[in-house]
């Protein structure tokens, strides 16, 4: 497994395999990966001839104030699990090879971005569109792998890909979680003991809200206050929002008919954990 930071040097092996005829999967990330990244990167690796993950903990997607800094890296952990998937290039640009100094482009999704995180993290998307745009056109892949665990950022990236034409197909992965339900993230890291049972709230949170639904409850406003009691029961949480919106439109809706995602932010003490289910009445 190959691992690169210059951009051009990739972009030359990426020309040369597109000329011998090779598919490109591409995975971005921020590292310190878990299972939910390499389900990602051996998802490509099935479906791909040659599988790219990036490595970038990109500045331009934290807000003043968030964990840009403590934000947990281990490149050489990272790269020996990547190996282990399937991967065959691991890119790891430095921020100046990305923004290098006089960088004024940006780029900005007008839909979608404004609830949900887009709302509480005011910028975010813009930086993630950004990079992911950089990322696309350095890699050129045929396939890229996102998360469902980033419901929105995958819906962006999506509107983003079509509304650019940028060539890639953009391929949504199932949210990995550890055995007792806690959804996979690099933040839980943060996480003592403690904190790690009561950040269950969001997955016990949401399998409430399925259930209510499965047993016929259908107004949101009814439905968010249940949800923002079950998790202001536990002392460790502090709800960043809760929110029931069409899916994949994300518009606001009194009654839920169809497709909805059903989405949290909370804060486990310091740490802000999201979750998701996305289900359909
Ligand atoms: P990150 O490094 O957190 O920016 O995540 C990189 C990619 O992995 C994104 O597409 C995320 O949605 C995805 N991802 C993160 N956590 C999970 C998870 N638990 N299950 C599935 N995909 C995930």
């Amino acid at each position: 497994m190959k691992v690169i930071n210059v951009i051009a040097e990739l972009k030359e092996i990426v020309t040369s395999l597109k000329k011998q005829g090779k598919t490109i999967g591409f995975v971005p990330t921020m590292g310190y990966f878990h299972e939910g990244h390499l389900t990602l990167m051996r998802t490509a690796a099935e479906k791909t001839d040659y599988v790219v993950a990036s490595i970038f903990v990109n500045p331009l997607q934290f807000g003043a104030g968030e964990d840009f800094e403590e934000y947990p890296r281990d490149l050489e952990r990272d790269i020996s699990l990547a190996d282990s998937t399937g991967v065959k290039l691991v890119f790891t640009p430095g921020t100046a090879e990305m923004y290098p100094t006089g960088y004024a482009t940006f780029v900005e999704v007008g839909q979608l971005t404004d609830k949900l995180c887009g709302g509480s993290r005011p910028g975010h998307f813009r930086g993630v569109a950004t990079v992911v745009t950089k990322l696309f056109n350095i890699v050129n892949p045929d396939i890229a792998f996102f998360g469902q665990k980033d419901a929105q950022q995958a819906l962006v990236l999506k509107k983003m890909a079509e509304d650019l034409n940028i060539n890639v197909e953009i391929e949504i992965v199932p949210i990995v979680r550890e055995p007792d339900g806690l959804a996979m993230s690099s933040r839980n890291k943060y996480l003592s003991s403690e904190e790690r049972k009561s950040a269950l709230v969001l997955s016990k949170a949401l399998s409430l809200a399925q259930a209510l639904i499965k047993s016929g409850a259908r107004n949101t406003v009814e439905l968010k206050r249940e949800i923002i009691n079950f998790i202001s029961r536990e002392p460790a949480a502090r709800i960043d929002y809760v929110d029931i919106l069409s899916f994949p439109g994300l518009k606001e809706i009194e009654n839920i008919n169809g497709q909805v995602i059903v989405a949290l932010a909370v804060f486990i003490a310091g740490t802000r954990l999201i979750d998701n289910v996305i289900l359909e009445v």
